[in-house]
């Protein structure tokens, strides 16, 4: 499988597994499963514990590997690594007491919940925080007795294998995490193991072709999928540059290539003129070029076919009225470079406002009141984050309170916290990572009922 730098272009080879060594390493984890399990808790925590430690120490070099992989300016692939040590750490601490059994007994009758692993899971995964996503799900399945068969993007498969490096190095029993590197072909073959449980996080195309592929095989699955998430400015505020400059950081971190990116922006008419202002203001802010050099904010997207995808987008728009606010410069040479993008006069016959766009560009819809914009936010397949920006709290929750989406943010937007759920309604997926529940997810219950002879 070929792998190319997409600030530089230069591809190399990378080999990918075949469907004898998946199966040979499925076996051997299934075999060693048990033996996992029954390893005490703490001894498993203490792994995970070095796992962090050895990303702390191996930091520059892990964030120059992700940063030549997928193009993430180098600061942001350090903030990745830290970001995803702090999600370790809340793992660490709350892992336990959400495992312990609970106890209903009375008098004469023990009534208990257990919480068992479910036992070799697959977690095939997207290259745009591979980190912070892999994370999510490897370290809590393997906090409960999980084996992992671990899948990086092929647009990350160095990082995937820096991870597995990781895990031997810390001497983590070779049964308990494997990696399997590949495209959608291994993807495709790890879904025909019988595995006891698949999570997923990538695009809702994909996610609903494993969902419908492993449905007859009755095993949990998790999917983390897509976003179009809104963000709404109502009149209300005091100081809109601060709006702007959040909105901004909001649309265009990662180059706009996150789940949770603010990929659609509603203004109040009262407050328009004043915003576009300045979010382009901010938006003029933004450097694109070397992913390496320490200034600049965007380098290149990951995917050389995104920046046709991203294009063919602004010229539907621009086709059916949209008119353009700003578009950034990019380095001529190499690199698949998209320059930043703000589209006005927009509305949700086009593209942009309705298909995920992944990237650095923003449609910005104005509207009359409160009603107008919770019914545009609401028209979307996707629900994954909502965010509303009003001084007056009640009004900003009673707004978010009618959006049908697993996240709401008020004045605030783009964010993940390691206490609360990631989940996505419709089409952003199933099930929940993160918080009490992202661990529990990598359990079954099981009920005793003991009564005494
Ligand atoms: P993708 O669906 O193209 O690929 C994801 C993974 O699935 C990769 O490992 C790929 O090799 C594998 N795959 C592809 N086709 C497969 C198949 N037929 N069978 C089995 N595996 C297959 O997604 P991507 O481009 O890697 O990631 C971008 C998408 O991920 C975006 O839609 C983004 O919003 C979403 N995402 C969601 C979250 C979240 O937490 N909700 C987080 C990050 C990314």
């Amino acid at each position: 499988m070929l792998s190319n730098n997409p600030f530089t272009e230069e591809a190399i080879e990378i080999p990918s597994n075949n469907s004898e060594e998946l199966l040979q390493n499925f076996n051997f984890q299934k075999e060693n499963q048990k033996k996992w399990a029954k390893t005490p808790l703490k001894e498993r925590l203490s792994y995970i514990e070095k796992f962090s430690e050895e990303l702390n120490k191996r930091e520059e070099e892990l964030a120059k590997t992700l940063t030549k992989e997928m193009g993430k300016p180098f600061k942001e692939s350090l903030n990745e690594i830290r970001g995803a040590r702090s999600r370790i750490k809340f793992f660490l601490k709350n892992s336990e007491e959400s495992l312990s059994p609970r106890d209903y007994s009375r008098p004469g009758l023990g009534e208990e919940i257990h919480f068992e692993p479910l036992g070799v899971i697959g977690n095939i995964s997207a290259w745009n925080y591979p980190y912070l996503i892999g994370v999510n799900v490897f370290i809590p399945a393997l906090i409960c007795g999980n084996c992992v068969v671990y899948k990086p993007s092929e647009f990350t498969s160095l990082t995937g294998l820096e991870i597995q490096k990781i895990f031997n190095d810390i001497g983590l029993p070779p049964y308990a995490f494997q990696v399997a590197i590949g495209g959608k072909d291994v993807g495709e073959l790890l879904l025909k193991l019988p595995l006891d449980g698949i999570f997923f996080t990538g695009s809702y195309k994909t996610g609903a072709f494993i969902h419908n592929q492993v449905s007859p095989k009755l095993i949990p699955v998790g999917l983390e999928l897509g976003g179009k998430d809104p963000l709404y400015v109502t009149d209300d505020l005091d100081d809109i540059s601060q709006v702007a400059e959040a909105a901004c950081e909001g649309v265009f971190y990662n180059n706009g290539q996150s789940c949770c990116s603010v990929e659609r922006i509603y203004v109040h008419e009262k407050v328009y003129k004043e915003f576009l202002e300045k979010f382009k203001k901010s938006v003029e802010g933004l450097k694109t070029g070397d992913p390496m050099v320490p200034e600049t904010t965007q380098g290149p997207l990951t995917r050389k076919d995104h920046v046709s995808y991203l294009e063919n987008q602004v010229q539907d728009a621009l086709s059916k009225g949209a008119e353009v606010v700003f578009r950034g410069e990019v380095p001529k040479k190499t690199g698949y470079f998209f320059p930043p993008t703000i589209l006005k006069n927009v509305n949700h016959k086009m593209e942009i406002m309705n298909e995920e766009s992944f990237g650095p560009i923003i449609g910005i819809q104005c509207v009359s009141n409160d009603e107008e914009a919770i019914q545009l936010m609401n028209d979307t397949s996707y629900g994954l984050t909502s965010s509303v920006f009003a001084k007056d709290e009640r009004r900003g929750r009673n707004i978010l309170s009618q959006i049908n989406s697993g996240t709401g943010y008020l004045n605030c937007c783009d964010r993940v916290s390691p206490y609360l759920p990631w989940s996505g309604r419709k089409n952003s997926g199933l099930g929940s990572t993160l918080s009490f529940l992202g661990i529990q997810t990598f359990c079954q219950p099981k009920a005793y009922h003991i009564k005494s002879t």
